[in-house]
């Protein structure tokens, strides 16, 4: 029957069938990706690696999605799992009820946030739905101080806070506005704190954060400081290319933002539990929020579960709200599923056992220092970072505006992606053109980069091809997994990764790097 005809597929076979068999419609995931690409299909993990469903091993070099800090089988996660699955898989914290790993895990974070004293957690299942949430108890905050105009968010260019409607427009990528009606009337962005991109010739960090933090008074005062809630910012920028801050922007920022009664929100999602060899993204810039969002290392990535801190003024002004209003109606299903929690819990307790934060300063020199030595190849813009996680940034001739020429998208996946960019041609110029053996594929390839570059055809595949996607690719063939978008590369490995392994990541980087080299000099010849 076409059912056991179904399950006899592996997974690589059902991923391979592409959008038309394939049910998922694959998130940050072009379309022709599933179709023209084999997808990689993941099957197990131990430690700092996965493992695809071929038996082919790659080291984690984003630890997921920047969330398995603890690594890809931590038989403690596992079990307090079970034991909780076991006991109470499920129940809610509704109407006053609630579970006992849900109450130990709040008091647990409010313990271990010490940057400022925090007065509730809120429970979410992701990083999104806890940004979406400030924005909600920020509102519900000015409503109930009676100031119903201050309800604009700032946030900024290039950061990320989530793919909900929210979440999507706080964020600062074009990418997840675009097509989306994004972002909504109420979110304004102010600069990204980027200094090697964006400083003025000879303006000093220093200069350039007081620049900011002005340009930020000056949208604040433009706006009306009575329309503006709050400001939102990740202590280090992650999706957008791991941009640390410059020295004293953060002191400056909050300085602004206080003059004008604006409520500061620390996206902590990738910084927070030692991920910048500090407890907390805040405690490393001397960040001190009204309301913080956690999750992703939260659990370790074993089980989803976000949270919001909130600070004892805005959790004060709630609790007295509920004398007029009642309930707070706002939560989750899961808001604090009791094995979610479990597994936070558990791993909050194997972050302290282990020391978690010193082991990150300790491994922190040899993976920053030992990926920063390539700096000064000639296809590398810029590589920052610090603690354990670094973003490496290719462009041409040192500089931040020599972006590698757009045409070469093309040349560097003449043939892995022949048949989108064939397809986009001949769309454009109304051929067919012809794509048997490899040997034609390259005669193409050639051909291609030239019609493209007399027709300038705009194609929107920068994301995936390029110089990061073949640097990306190159380090994939030997055994590695980066984060590639558009020409950044991004590293955050899990905590527990050993010296010998950073080595390993060091040297692969190394390797691809100089293949990625040679290709863009092959390149630049012609
Ligand atoms: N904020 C930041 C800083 C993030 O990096 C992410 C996820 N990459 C999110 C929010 C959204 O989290 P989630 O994907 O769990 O919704």
């Amino acid at each position: 029957s076409s059912a056991e005809q179904k399950e006899e597929l592996t997974a690589q076979e059902l991923a391979d069938k592409g959008f038309k068999g394939h049910g998922m419609l694959a998130p940050f995931t072009a379309g022709w990706q599933t179709t023209d690409l084999h997808p990689l299909v993941i099957e197990r993990s131990e430690g700092s690696y996965v493992y695809d469903t071929n038996g082919r091993k790659y080291l984690d070099s984003l630890a997921g999605l920047w969330c398995t800090a603890l690594g890809g089988n931590e038989p403690r996660l596992v079990e307090a799992a079970n034991k909780q699955l076991s006991t109470l898989p499920f129940y809610h914290s509704f109407w006053n009820r609630t579970t006992k790993p849900s109450l130990d895990l709040a008091k647990e974070l409010l313990e271990m946030f010490t940057a400022r004293k925090m007065g509730k957690a809120f429970f979410t299942n992701s990083g999104s739905e806890a940004n979406d949430t400030q924005v909600k108890l920020v509102w519900y905050y000015n409503n109930a101080l009676g100031r119903p105009n201050k309800k604009k968010f700032i946030a900024r260019s290039k950061s990320y806070h989530g793919s909900t409607l929210i979440a999507a427009s706080l964020s600062g990528l074009p990418a997840l506005h675009q097509k989306f009606d994004l972002p909504v009337s109420f979110v304004l962005h102010t600069d990204c704190p980027h200094y090697w991109r964006f400083h003025l010739p000879g303006e000093t960090e220093e200069e350039f954060a007081t620049r900011l933090a002005d340009n930020l008074e000056k949208l604040i005062l433009k706006e009306g400081p009575e329309t503006i809630a709050a400001f939102i910012a990740e202590p280090v920028m992650g999706a957008g290319g791991v941009i640390p801050p410059p020295a004293t922007y953060f002191e400056k920022v909050q300085a602004v933002v206080k003059k004008y009664d604006i409520l500061f929100i620390a996206d902590e999602v990738i910084c927070a539990f030692g991920r910048l060899g500090t407890m907390f993204g805040c405690d490393k810039y001397g960040i001190k929020p009204d309301l913080v969002s956690i999750a992703k290392a939260l659990s370790s990535g074993y089980l989803p579960i976000g949270a919001v801190l909130v600070s004892p003024e805005i959790s004060e002004v709630i609790h007295a709200q509920s004398s007029k209003l009642g309930a707070f109606s706002h939560g989750f299903t899961y808001s604090g599923h009791p094995v979610s929690c479990a597994v936070a819990l558990e791993a909050l307790k194997i972050y302290k056992e282990r020391n978690i934060v010193e082991q990150v300063q300790k491994l922190s020199p040899r993976f920053q220092d030992g990926l920063k030595a390539f700096s000064d190849s000639p296809i590398i813009g810029e590589i920052r970072g610090t603690g354990l996680i670094i973003g490496t940034e290719f462009t041409d001739n040192k500089s931040p505006n020599d972006l590698f020429p757009p045409e070469w998208v093309v040349v560097m996946f003449q043939i892995t992606h022949r048949n989108t960019v064939f397809e986009k041609l001949e769309v454009s110029l109304q051929i067919k053109l012809p794509r048997n053996t490899s040997d034609v594929c390259v005669f193409q390839a050639w051909a291609v980069v030239r019609i493209y570059t007399v027709y300038k055809i705009v194609t929107n595949i920068n994301d995936f091809a390029g110089v990061g996607a073949y640097f990306g690719a190159e380090c994939e063939k030997r055994g590695m997994l980066v984060r590639v978008a558009g020409d950044n590369i991004m590293m955050c490995p899990p905590f527990i990764i050993t010296p010998e392994e950073i080595d390993q990541l060091i040297s692969i980087y190394g390797e691809a790097l100089r293949a990625t080299e040679e290709r863009v000099k092959e390149l630049k010849s012609k």
